[in-house]
């Protein structure tokens, strides 16, 4: 495929969980799709919470996609004809995802990444981070603080677990604002049980 001028750039949609990334990236590759654009959706294969071949916002929008094992599956396979390549859940990719988003914006592809741009404990979440640094375009999402309704920019933990994934568990999480955000909770709780 010949590149074209105007096409070939990344946008990153960064948050919380609860923030909205799913549903705007969604919403992002839904348009284009409608408008005969050809599209690709890819997650990663460790994210089957609701269904292996779609993407699934908490409110239960829906798109289909790929689910592949790492950054190098991913490149594989993408399509010659494809021109915006989604992507959910960025931070269980591994780096290479950085090399992969600027090798395919440069062969004049359109990625729309939506990712977790801090964990738990609120450290940066890779590759999410890096890529913003890469992008053309960053939407940085907010929640709304599950215990005051400021704007929740953290993503608390809220049963005990030592692991980086604790997956399926949409009850494990809330969002959280600055003001009541503490990632010592979880572990606080079982010392007091
Ligand atoms: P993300 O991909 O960022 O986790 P989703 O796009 O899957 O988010 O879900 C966003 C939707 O989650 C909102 O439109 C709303 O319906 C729902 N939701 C549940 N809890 C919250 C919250 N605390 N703040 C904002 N939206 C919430
Ligand atoms: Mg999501
Ligand atoms: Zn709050």
């Amino acid at each position: 495929m010949d590149r074209r001028a105007d096409q070939g750039w990344i946008e990153v949609i960064a948050g919380p969980m609860f923030s909205g990334k799913s549903e705007e990236l969604i919403r992002r590759v839904t348009r284009y799709h409608l408008a005969r654009v050809p599209t690709q959706t890819f997650k990663p294969s460790l994210d089957t919470r609701y269904a292996e071949t779609e993407v699934v916002s908490h409110s239960k929008m829906s798109t289909k996609a790929i689910p592949v094992a790492d950054s190098d599956e991913l490149l594989r396979a993408v399509a010659d004809r494809t021109v915006v390549v989604g992507i959910d859940e960025g931070q269980f990719f591994d780096d290479g995802l950085v090399a992969v988003a600027e090798l395919l914006a440069g062969a004049g592809k359109n990625l729309i990444i939506a990712g977790l741009d801090l964990d738990y404990l609120g450290r940066p979440f890779e590759p999410i981070p890096s890529l913003m640094l890469r992008a053309e375009y960053v939407t940085k999402a907010l929640a709304v603080c599950h215990r005051c309704g400021g704007p929740g920019l953290f993503t608390q933990r809220v049963v005990q677990s030592d692991e980086l994934v604790v997956l399926g568990a949409t009850d494990a999480y809330e969002a959280r604002c600055r003001h009541c955000y503490n990632p010592n909770e979880a572990s606080q709780q079982a010392l007091e049980i």
